[in-house]
């Protein structure tokens, strides 16, 4: 009989990782590598890096808002729709989603076979975060 295990996203890496109970010790981390990471980077350094990338989103935005403004310039009377490429591209499975979805998982740290265990609520979960439709559109005041 394989033990129960627990799914949860690494505190770190944001990945999903898989727990057997006899190694689960409340783990938030994928590994050491990942709670080594944090334990030397400060919480006051996620936030920087997180403030860094968003940005950088903010400018290039701003970048492509500028260089549509030039297009409109340019062609007055012709318009199109420019959907960008990741907007259509689906969605990466994740090696271990699959792997729990076929039924059979083995624990990150011991890599011992454990079952599901009523885990799929967390899968499910994880399968709502594809993004709303109407956010590919600009918006136009
Ligand atoms: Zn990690
Ligand atoms: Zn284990």
């Amino acid at each position: 009989m394989e033990p129960s295990a627990r799914l949860y996203n690494c505190a770190g890496c944001y990945s999903l990782v898989a727990i057997c109970s006899p190694c689960d010790r409340n783990n938030i981390y994928c590994g050491s590598i990942c709670s080594g990471a944090a334990r030397r980077e400060s919480c006051s350094m996620a936030a920087k890096r997180y403030q860094k990338s968003h940005r950088g989103r903010l400018k290039n935005a701003e970048r492509q808002r500028a260089f549509r403004g030039r297009q409109k310039n340019k062609v007055t009377h012709h318009s199109s729709t420019v959907i960008p490429p990741h907007a259509v591209l689906p969605p990466k499975p994740n090696k271990l989603i699959s792997r729990a979805v076929s039924g059979y998982l083995h624990c990150h740290f011991c890599g011992k076979p454990c079952s599901p265990f009523l885990r799929r609520r967390f899968l499910r979960h994880s399968e709502q975060h594809s993004p709303p439709r109407s956010a590919s559109w600009p918006l136009t005041p």
